[in-house]
């Protein structure tokens, strides 16, 4: 079976931090993988409760399982910048 890059394998054990979207305020579980690798697991239907997802889905955009918010990236990688949020593998 082929897991998409974004979503978390259940035989990862590593950990997952919690990260707000700055934007819409959701929490979401993010773990980094690499600089380029990141897993996010929302914790509610990215649709609903994230704004900038359910603009673009109003908009007729569809953002499926895997979201891009982009204010979400942005705070995933203020969080990496100021150390919240550790690169496992460098
Ligand atoms: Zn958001």
């Amino acid at each position: 079976m082929r897991v998409p890059p974004d979503r978390v394998t259940p035989e990862d054990e590593r950990p997952l931090r919690e990260v707000d979207c700055r934007r819409c305020g959701t929490t979401v579980l993010v773990r980094k993988n690499t600089l380029t690798q990141t897993s996010i697991q929302w914790l509610a239907d990215a649709g609903t409760v994230c704004t900038e997802l359910a603009e673009q889905r109003a908009a007729g955009v569809h953002t499926g399982r895997v979201a891009r918010c982009e204010s979400l990236r942005a705070s995933i990688d203020e969080a990496v910048a100021d150390g919240r949020l550790e690169v496992l593998d460098r």
